[in-house]
């Protein structure tokens, strides 16, 4: 089995509960924080490399870094308004293993001097949020959380905060002002949440899966997380495996290991022996590969290098049985319907894109439907204030570019080119 660093519910299922997690050296990573200045952890975790599990894969030390020094009211948040189609490792480590989060909190609002911390949780992770605020009392209980923080002279406060079910919460500006009880829309950056973040004060905002890498990297130390997976990429990750496949689900594994491998030895090959058609390798913001891609390593430069990306590592497996037209059309309604309203090209333009997807996969489509589609997509990319519209673009460009014929067939033919196709959303 290689390396555990998050998933400890599988050397102990019941490392929620803290008598547990301590058994397994849980919060000693805290203990070393507190012999160490703030500044060196910081350059332990920049040391590490390790990089953002939300999507964007940017270096956490070198964002903490970011946090202005000295007195004054700055926040910790965590990411864990997980959405994005395919996505479903966060809830895993929050139910699971609830206090390595929770320490990881402590010891980022420790090295960047925030004593307040926040985990923005996703309106349908009710369940989750109270494990985890059931983890938090147990801290608070024995002195992990609150006032003078084990004799440390440092005091953290932690939250649970649930929001409402908007997909574009999960950026962070968007979910900034949620947290601050306004409507969440993104807002323009810079300034960057360290500069201007919650309640205008600076703020560090983190993914679930980040900040839990946090209390082993120190207390096994910057080379021990090094020694895992290729250079510059480094560390375990974990893989949400869905769609056609036999035995869909989770997967902590070293960072890069090959797509191949993810596929046909944790999650069991596809259903019925089927030949693979298509994979999303990242949520559904990641520009859909081919089977020639198999051999990839699933990391952020190997993906980048083909055009596509790493995203959360929520990987979508297609089989020869699905209708693209219906899966890229089901996207599209998915990002139409969180549209956030604000920008006119994301707002007007994937409504529109849905329009005239939906059209095609109801054998309604006309000639020039596809070039339409195309130009839209240029007409969205880059112009807007958050990342939503560009991910809806690269989701549905590359699809509608790699597999043209068969939306072209449903024009043409009004029919579909899959006999007897199996859905995948
Ligand atoms: P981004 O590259 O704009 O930023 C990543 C992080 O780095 C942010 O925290 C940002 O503040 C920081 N950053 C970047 N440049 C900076 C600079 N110059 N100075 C200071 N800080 C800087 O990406 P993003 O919009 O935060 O995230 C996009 C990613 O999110 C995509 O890869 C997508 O796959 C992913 N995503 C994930 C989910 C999910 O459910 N996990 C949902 C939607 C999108």
């Amino acid at each position: 089995m290689s390396e555990i660093v998050l998933f400890k519910h599988l050397i102990d299922p019941e490392v929620r509960n803290i008598e547990n997690y301590i058994k397994l050296g849980g919060y000693e990573g805290l203990k070393k924080a507190f012999t160490m200045q703030p500044d060196d952890i910081i350059e332990e975790v920049k040391r590490s490399n390790l990089r953002g599990r939300g999507g964007a894969g940017f270096p956490t030390g070198l964002k903490w870094s970011f946090m202005p020094k000295g007195e004054g009211q700055k926040y910790f948040v965590c990411n864990a308004d997980e959405g994005e189609p395919g996505t479903f490792k966060d809830r895993y480590i929050m139910s699971e293993n609830p206090h390595q989060l929770i320490e990881g909190m402590v010891i980022g609002g420790y090295a960047m001097g925030a004593t307040v911390g926040y985990i923005y949780i996703r309106g349908e992770f009710e369940f989750v949020a109270k494990i985890l605020q059931k983890a938090i009392d147990e801290a608070y209980e024995k002195g992990f959380l609150g006032k003078n923080i084990l004799n440390s002279g440092f005091d953290f406060d932690l939250y649970v905060h649930l929001g409402a079910g908007a997909y574009v919460c999960g950026e962070e500006t968007g979910l900034i002002n949620s947290l601050e009880g306004k409507p969440g829309q993104p807002r323009l950056k810079p300034p960057f949440p360290a500069q201007y973040g919650v309640f205008g004060k600076p703020t560090t905002v983190n993914n679930v899966e980040t900040i839990a890498c946090v209390p082993d990297i120190i207390k096994k130390g910057a080379d021990w997380f090094l020694s895992i997976g290729p250079e510059k990429n480094n560390g375990t990750k974990i893989y949400a495996v869905s769609g056609h496949v036999n035995n869909p689900g989770v997967f902590e594994l070293p960072m890069g290991t090959p797509l191949r491998e993810i596929i046909y030895e944790h999650a069991g090959g596809i259903v019925g022996g089927k030949k693979l058609k298509a994979v999303i390798p990242g949520g559904s913001s990641a520009p859909v590969l081919g089977p020639e891609h198999l051999d990839i390593p699933m990391d952020f430069d190997s993906l980048k290098k083909v055009g596509s990306m790493l995203g959360s590592g929520a990987i979508i497996v297609m089989s020869e049985d699905t209708c693209m037209v219906e899966a890229f059309t089901r996207l599209a309604k998915f990002y139409a319907h969180e549209s956030c309203g604000q920008c006119t090209p994301c707002r007007e333009g994937t409504a529109w894109l849905y329009k005239i997807l939906k059209r095609i996969e109801d054998r309604e489509g006309k000639k020039g439907d596809i070039d339409l589609i195309l130009d839209i997509c240029g007409k969205i990319m880059g112009r807007t204030i958050c990342p939503l519209g560009d991910a809806a673009v690269m989701c549905i460009k590359p699809a509608v570019e790699r597999f043209r014929d068969e939306f072209e067939y449903h024009i043409e033919h009004k029919k579909c080119m899959v006999e007897n196709k199996i859905p995948i959303f």
